[in-house]
């Protein structure tokens, strides 16, 4: 695998890459890979000829009071990991490579998107992230770019972006890999105290009772906010069925979504799940 900090690097090898008929797949992450992001990268290694994948810390994403410097970072088991998942290429590049004259003067926003669940508790967050996806995007050029439902509010804003940018990659989204309790993977998880981590998985036990209630014809947002009541250290944000597409109220016989967000002390987590073959209520 070659590893590379240089944007120029990069564009050149996925360039030339596609210039010897290789299809190209990328995966964009912020590091400190866990078995989720593998699950992309070698989602990738079987659908294309050529794996890239993006490790930046991205700090146009991160708040004035959340933990940009406190996230972890460590290139070289994550370069392991990547190139023992299959990737070619691994593109590492510094802030000051993506962005040599300091934060850029021109932003992507995705409106109206970006100022609901998420970007309500995190107003800045998904221009940050459009910002520089769209900056990956334009330097890889063609190619299937694979993002997790992990971050489903974040794959409902990068396909709005793609379309209506009319940008060339076809993104494709990836399940969630959860932990055999049902927490899902995410880096966060290891800033949890042992007894955080224990009533962590009520996240997917409320997303699931949710759905059962949708099924039966109950309110999916009562039964998901009556599991989150339960646990005395859960500090609930939201917990909502939207329109899986659209992330808005659901319409008549569209794909539902819920959603959650809670904090475990000083921990923010996010959990979703997708149902299918249930009327809208
Ligand atoms: P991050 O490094 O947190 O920016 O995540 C990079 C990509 O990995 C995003 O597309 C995430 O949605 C995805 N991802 C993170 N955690 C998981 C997970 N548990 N299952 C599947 N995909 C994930």
């Amino acid at each position: 695998m070659e590893l590379t900090p240089s944007s120029s690097t990069f564009q050149k090898m996925l360039a030339a890459a596609r210039g010897s008929g290789l299809g190209v797949g990328l995966v964009p992450t912020m590091g400190a890979l866990h078995a989720g992001h593998i699950s992309l990268i070698e989602r990738a290694r079987e659908e294309c000829d050529a794996v890239a994948v993006s490790l930046f810390v991205n700090p146009l994403q991160f708040g004035p009071a959340e933990d940009f410097d406190a996230y972890p970072r460590d290139l070289e088991r994550d370069a392991e990991k990547a190139a023992q998942a299959g990737a070619d290429c691994l593109f590492a590049p510094a802030a000051a490579e993506m962005f040599p004259d300091g934060p850029p003067a021109t932003t992507v926003r995705v409106e109206a998107l970006s100022s609901i669940l998420e970007g309500a508790a995190r107003p800045t967050h998904f221009e940050g992230v459009c910002t520089v996806v769209t900056k990956l995007l334009s330097l890889s050029g063609h190619c299937r770019a694979y993002f997790g439902e992990k971050d489903y509010q974040q794959l409902v804003i990068v396909r709005r972006l793609v379309a209506d940018l009319s940008i060339d990659v076809v993104i494709v989204a990836c399940p969630i890999v959860r932990e055999p309790d049902g927490l899902a993977l995410s880096s966060r998880n290891a800033r949890l105290t042992p007894a955080e981590r224990e009533v962590a998985p009520v996240l997917y036990r409320a997303l699931s009772v949710g759905a059962e209630a949708l099924s039966t014809g109950a309110d999916g947002e009562t039964a998901m906010g009556s599991v989150l009541a339960t646990e005395p250290l859960v500090d609930a944000d939201y917990a909502v069925v939207r329109d899986a597409e659209t992330l808005g109220e659901p319409r008549e016989g569209a794909s539902l979504r819920l959603l959650v967000a809670a904090r475990f002390g000083s921990v923010r987590l996010i959990d979703n799940l997708g149902v299918t073959g249930v009327e809208t209520p």
